[in-house]
């Protein structure tokens, strides 16, 4: 399967709406599709999304009348893009609790995209994940990086301009870009478990990428400095966007060339080599746990998992891993 393939199957991405990127600075457009009755809204308070429980859940996309008061008040609006002829917005409520708040909360509750994406359907889960990033970055930028002045936002919320007329500096989204990697020996894995982690849960190693080192620098940092291991070989496997609060996750699959383990106690809790056949009996008896399907650690996983998975063993997904932890 090609990266491409391998990316879309990772949860909150895999649905493209057509960003529109030329259209952006064009105000005619931007209020024609403002004012357009088939344009949906996608509210955003305190980085949680508007989630409706029915049979199943799903996200409250709010049309143009509900959200007319929203788009009048708020410091956060951002063109997300187009599919099929609807535009799609992101705004920010405030961070208080006021009545408006209370109007929105009667048509579903806010609620954690980490919690909820694996729930709700992919496109949705993609469409609130986008949402959620632009409206943190919008929030937490409102000043100039350089001079302190206040920013405004410009290009239908894709930049944000210092009103400092002696600075003017643009700055635009920005994704931190971070290092994911399931390491392999043999028949073993390599996991490690954060302290704060329920008990016997296990990921693959993680960590921000630093200026001035190639992602592959990155992985075999990360991995020597949390857990000793020294990697051979840093293979490429796919992308996740992970926005909480806003970074890429960067899947690897790599080799170690050393066996010994030191785990960085600053860091992780515990590190492990795990069998197949022992991740089975763990996940059976309940003394050991994954991350959530939703993750690009979960993947990575899997798909070490089923490249050696011997005939009549059961998946992880069989086994119910990934659900919950
Ligand atoms: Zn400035």
């Amino acid at each position: 399967m090609d990266h491409r393939s391998q990316s879309r199957l990772n949860g909150l991405c895999g649905y493209v709406v057509d960003r529109v990127t030329h259209l952006r600075g064009d105000a005619d457009w931007l209020a024609a599709r403002l004012a357009d009755p088939s344009s949906r809204v996608v509210p955003v308070w305190r980085s949680r999304n508007l989630i409706r429980q029915g049979a199943d859940l799903s996200a409250v996309l709010l049309d143009r009348e509900t959200a007319a008061e929203l788009i009048s008040t708020t410091e956060t609006l951002v063109l997300l893009g187009e599919d099929e002829g609807v535009a799609y917005f992101a705004v920010g409520l405030p961070g208080r609790e006021d009545e408006l708040h209370g109007r929105l909360s009667n048509l579903g509750e806010f609620r954690d995209l980490r919690d909820t994406a694996a729930l709700l359907p992919a496109r949705e889960g993609a469409l609130l994940a986008h949402a959620r990033a632009m409206v943190f970055w919008h929030q937490t930028h409102r000043h100039c990086g350089s001079c302190g002045s206040p920013t405004r936002s410009a290009e239908a919320g894709h930049s944000r301009i210092c009103l400092n007329e002696a600075c003017k500096r643009s700055c635009y989204p920005r994704t931190d870009p971070a290092v994911i990697v399931a390491v392999s020996r043999g028949e073993r894995i390599l996991l490690g478990r954060k302290p704060e982690w329920p008990p016997g849960r296990f990921s693959t190693v993680a960590g921000f990428v630093e200026p001035g080192e190639t992602l592959e620098e990155a992985v075999a940092r990360e991995v020597k400095e949390e857990t000793g291991i020294v990697c051979s070989e840093v293979i490429y496997h796919s992308s996740q966007p992970w926005p909480f609060p806003s970074s890429i996750m960067l899947g690897f699959h790599a080799f170690a060339a050393s066996e010994a383990i030191t785990v960085d106690t600053t860091e992780l809790d515990d590190a492990r080599w795990f069998t197949r056949e022992e991740m089975v009996a763990g996940l059976l008896s309940g003394s050991f746990l994954l991350p959530r399907s939703l993750s690009i650690s979960f993947r990575l996983i899997e798909d070490w998992f089923d490249i050696g998975r011997a005939e009549g063993m059961p998946t992880l997904r069989e086994l119910g891993a990934g659900r919950t932890w």
